[in-house]
């Protein structure tokens, strides 16, 4: 999508700290990190957000969930201490960027509740 930056994060169009791609998704290291570990997993295609996924995006999200955050976790070390996957969801949900994404932060204690 244009003007997406995301999209063009994921088209290659913009330099990122790629730590993971496949045929459907990329990760990269979070510009601003709020953890020692903070990787945004991304579907390279453009999806807003949660709210926006439809049917035939269920394939998508397990492959996030099942196959690629917890392997990503496990590389970067974080899996057997612990870890927090964020996806925050429109203006109160704190979400700044409108393509769909998952925070996989580690590396320290998290606090609940959140801010
Ligand atoms: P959210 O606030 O949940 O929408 O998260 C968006 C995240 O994207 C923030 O943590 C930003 O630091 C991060 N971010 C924005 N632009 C870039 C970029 N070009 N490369 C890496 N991370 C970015």
């Amino acid at each position: 999508m244009a003007d997406c930056i995301f999209c063009k994060i994921a088209a290659k169009e913009i330099p990122s700290s790629l730590v993971y791609e496949d045929e459907q998704v990329v990760a990269f290291k979070d510009l601003e990190p709020q953890a020692p570990v903070h990787v945004l997993v991304i579907p390279k295609k453009h999806v807003e957000s949660v709210l926006a996924l439809a049917e035939e995006d269920k394939g998508l999200v397990s492959h996030i969930l099942v196959d690629v955050i917890p392997k990503l976790a496990k590389e970067l070390g974080v899996a057997e201490r612990g870890f927090r996957v964020v996806a925050n969801t429109g203006e109160e949900g704190g979400q700044s960027v409108k393509h769909l994404h998952f925070h996989l932060l580690g590396g320290r204690s998290m606090q609940w509740p959140p801010g």
